[in-house]
């Protein structure tokens, strides 16, 4: 029909303005870009083959995440309100937590991070002094995590091993404990947020280690078990 094309995931045809094309001139239907992580870089910048291969990776996350991770009962919760993290020891995974956007996109909001992907970690407060929005202040806190990857390489605290895997599409994973645009100077929103991302970063320095021996050490224990995980 004239002006529909169709899905190359799903064979649904639909008109073209709702789907995602890809560099090789492929389409994706609206509702299998729903199955795509929040953080990969998009059908626009990846070919018809590299599409399928997240939606693959995806799939691989869903399972491990309705399964061994979800059993996990000796997880570690840090949030504060909707936002923070869970982590898995047992099984070597994480998962970000941001219950707004996970409400709207379910079908993406299965997806875990390896802790042996985990190159280093810093709290961040953007408390833009001055900048109003209605009648409060921006704030914006919480754990960046920079994820091993050969892209950026220059960026790695520790040089990832030979044998260590990279992280296919993250470098720079935002764990934000606190986000409002109407902060106001009674508020202890900020503080609450900054409490929860130093309790992030601590859990990992617990799991990780801080030296560069324990480091690579742990590292290697959780990358066996993410690893069978994902078998
Ligand atoms: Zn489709």
């Amino acid at each position: 029909m004239f002006g529909k094309k169709e899905c190359f995931n799903c064979s649904e045809k639909a008109k073209k303005v709702h789907m995602a094309k890809t560099v090789d001139g492929q389409y994706l239907c609206r509702s299998c870009q729903g199955l795509l992580s929040r953080y990969y870089p998009g059908c626009f910048v990846s070919t018809k083959d590299e599409v399928m291969e997240h939606l693959g990776y995806m799939k691989k996350m869903k399972r491990v995440y309705e399964g061994v991770f979800s059993d996990d009962e000796e997880k570690i919760t840090v949030m504060n309100t909707n936002l923070g993290i869970v982590i898995s020891p047992k099984t070597g995974f994480f998962k970000v937590i941001d219950n707004e956007w996970g409400e709207f996109n379910s079908r993406a909001d299965v997806e875990l991070f390896r802790l042996d992907q985990i190159n280093r970690y810093e709290v961040y407060s953007n408390h833009k002094q001055g900048v109003y929005v209605g009648n409060g202040a921006f704030i914006d806190c919480g754990v960046k995590v920079y994820m091993n990857n050969t892209r950026k390489e220059e960026y790695n605290k520790y040089k990832p091993a030979k044998n260590q895997k990279m992280h296919p599409y993250v470098f720079e994973l935002d764990i934000v404990t606190a986000s409002d645009d109407k902060l106001t100077p009674m508020d202890t929103f900020e503080n609450q947020g900054l409490k929860v991302a130093y309790e992030i970063a601590d859990i990992f320095d617990r799991l990780l280690g801080t030296d560069k021996e324990t480091v690579s050490e742990n590292r290697v224990k959780f990358a066996a078990l993410a690893d069978e995980f994902l078998a």
